[in-house]
């Protein structure tokens, strides 16, 4: 009896001076200057506007920056020869429901993309901005964390790279990108270990229609699971076990207001919206992801909560929710509430650096808590020793 209280107390012990939770240390190497500083750095490059020399110089800075976290590069490479120009089909149509099948509520202001460059007071952007797209090649990069015990399979961590409207594409998507690179910086680190891959992607053109995502899909997703060369362990394409992509991370101001005007300030109810699309062959499969990403925010995120949602749309993991488990993390619903006017910088000269504070910058800094906890959970991440 005494032994086995003793042994009671022995455990209770162990258990107090058990080694922290090394997903929260992992969390705890995010942070919110670090993030601002690679937002930052993108900005440098304008709009970033595919088929310029503004993206082909960011691809160039980001895979560099990539390079620097010890993360393994590789590009893909296409070609983008756009149709005669027609709409994208961004409207909401006669069903009164937004683009991906949520109801809009409250007050609409207009949306569109500026393609006015005297919109943008600032001369000095204005002429970065200049060079016009051209038709051709493109490039994209992606960076690698091979698994230890099951290289074979891996998580697809995505934001896409390039933008449009004469600003700065801080938010749209630069929130993002910085978002995924900094993943891949935390994950990078020689102390860390995951069993199972994880893949970092830029995406390229998503403001055409997603096309570096589905130059990616076509030409890899036959190669999933192969071990090549024979007998090496190496896995040039991992099989897919989920996407999460991310696109606009930072502006969750709430509805515009009745005047058509927009609160100053971050509300203090923002949140982190994770969406999948009801409409999608593995809807179950990404709905259990999204919940997933869900828990690790209730555990890892500093400040703001997360929101489900089942209308994921218009972004790179759409090319991939017939496919493999999809999700996209935003700062609002991409249907109802940006297509409603919730971010009033979308794809306009407004979408600058300066024009975010701190309250801002935090809530993408809470998604990548979010992602990171979630990724690092599903993957098995530890540190060692
Ligand atoms: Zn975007």
């Amino acid at each position: 009896m005494r032994s086995c209280i003793l042994t009671i107390l022995v455990l209770a012990g162990l258990q107090n001076t058990a080694a922290p939770d090394p997903v929260k240390t992992l969390v705890a190497r995010l942070d919110v200057d670090q993030y601002k500083a690679t937002v930052k750095g993108l900005t440098q490059f304008g709009d970033r506007r595919q088929g310029t020399d503004r993206n082909r110089a960011a691809v160039d800075w980001i895979e560099a920056q990539l390079k620097s976290y010890g993360c393994q590069t590789e590009r893909v490479k296409y070609v983008y020869d756009p149709p005669p120009a027609a709409g994208r089909g961004r409207g909401r149509g006669n069903t009164g429901l937004a683009v991906g099948g949520g109801r809009p509520r409250g007050d609409k202001i207009p949306t569109g993309v500026n393609t006015d460059p005297m919109k943008q007071p600032d001369e000095k952007l204005r002429a970065l901005n200049m060079q016009p797209t051209t038709p051709g090649p493109r490039e994209m990069v992606f960076c690698t964390k091979v698994g230890s015990t099951h290289p074979d399979e891996m998580y697809i961590v995505g934001g896409h790279m390039d933008g449009h409207g004469w600003g700065e594409a801080a938010n749209d998507d630069g929130s993002g990108t910085a978002l995924v690179m900094e993943l891949a910086r935390v994950f990078s680190a020689p102390d860390v270990n995951t069993d199972r891959t994880i893949r970092f992607a830029l995406w390229n053109n998503e403001e055409t229609g997603s096309q570096g995502a589905r130059a990616y899909i076509e030409q890899r997703q036959a190669l999933q699971g192969r071990e090549s060369p024979a007998g090496s362990g190496k896995y040039p394409e991992p099989k897919w076990l989920g996407m999460i992509q991310h696109d606009m991370m930072m502006f969750d101001h709430g509805m515009p207001l009745p005047d058509g005007t927009m609160r100053k300030e971050q509300r203090a109810e923002a949140d982190v919206n994770i969406e999948f699309q009801a409409n999608s062959k593995m809807a179950a499969q990404s709905q259990t992801l999204a919940w997933v990403l869900e828990a690790a925010n209730e555990k890892y995120a500093t400040d703001y909560p997360a929101a489900v949602g089942s209308h994921m749309t218009n972004t790179d993991s759409g090319p991939f929710m017939d496919i493999v488990a999809a999700i996209s993390v935003r700062e609002n619903e991409r249907g109802a509430q940006i297509g409603n006017g919730w971010d009033p910088q979308w794809h306009q000269p407004t979408d600058v650096f300066t024009t975010y504070t701190d309250k801002d910058f935090r809530l993408g800094l809470n998604a990548a808590q979010t992602t990171l906890g979630a990724v690092a959970g599903l993957t098995g991440a530890t540190l060692i020793k």
